[in-house]
């Protein structure tokens, strides 16, 4: 994991589910962590568990003038080696049923949130001499899916900005890659469990929901130096449901 050790990484949306997994096993592999999400309790709450090596700033990724504390605080934590863009929202609603507003939310988080977080820690990252850069998508990004046209939308939207930047910052030693989950068990889910869901498991091909554990594996490697000659590349990690 070589210069994850002593490094710093920025996860956003890290209070709970995927994010937070993500985290715990960054520090887990010896990198320190700043976790930032709109949920303070149970971010700070996570904080406190993986003790000196992280720290939760509250923040949201949609406000550009936010940005800046939290790329301080992981310079102060350690060099910063590293970004992932995993605050997201999803908001179901029929393309008939989809109201600007719904819209616009779900881009201000989605995808406004992931290039601001490539414009503030990219530049950090160019000043430090280089890092790793990880979105996370959807496997909505990858395919149509219905009641879903908002939301995949901007998943889509950040699977290309993924390889824009990937262009931009190879240069400066910055890679920048997508991850694309499939239906994976967190909060996300909540509105959907019954029947529909259900269903849905029954089409994945390895038969189950995902957890944020089969996630937090490909994030860590993609950020580690294991995958330094892997840049703008659009993974799966969905039990094939993308097939
Ligand atoms: P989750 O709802 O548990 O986590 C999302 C986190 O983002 C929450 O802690 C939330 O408070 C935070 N957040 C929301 N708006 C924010 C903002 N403006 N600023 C900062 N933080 C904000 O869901 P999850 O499954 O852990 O989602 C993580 C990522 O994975 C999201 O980008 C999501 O779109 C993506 N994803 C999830 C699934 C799934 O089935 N769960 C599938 C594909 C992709």
């Amino acid at each position: 994991m070589n210069r994850l050790k002593q490094g710093s990484i920025i996860v956003t949306g890290a209070a709970g589910g995927q994010g937070a997994e993500q985290a715990r096993r960054l520090v887990a592999n010896g990198a320190r962590v700043v976790l930032t999400d709109l949920a303070e309790e149970a971010g700070e709450r996570l904080a406190l568990e993986l003790g000196n090596a992280a720290t939760f700033v509250r923040h949201d990724v949609s406000d550009e003038g936010a940005w800046g504390p939290v790329v301080q605080a992981a310079l102060h934590a350690g060099p910063l080696r590293g970004l992932v863009n995993n605050a997201g929202i999803y908001l179901a609603a029929a393309v008939l049923d989809t109201s600007p507003e719904l819209m616009e939310r779900q881009f201000r988080v989605n995808q406004l949130g992931t290039l601001l977080g490539m414009k503030h820690a990219g530049a950090a990252l160019r000043d430090a001499g280089g890092g790793s850069i990880v979105n996370i998508s959807s496997t909505t990004g990858l395919r149509g899916v219905a009641n879903a046209a908002g939301y995949g939308g901007t998943k889509w939207a950040m699977r290309g900005m993924t390889k824009s930047a990937a262009l931009e910052f190879a240069p400066f030693g910055i890679r920048v890659n997508s991850v694309h989950p499939g239906l994976i068990d967190t909060a996300m889910l909540d509105g959907r469990r019954g029947q529909d869901l259900t269903e849905r498991v029954r089409h994945i091909p390895l038969g189950r929901l995902g957890t944020p554990a089969d996630v937090a594996g490909l994030v860590v490697f993609l950020l580690s130096d294991d995958s330094h000659y892997i840049t703008g590349a659009e993974i799966a990690v969905d039990g094939g449901l993308s097939l």
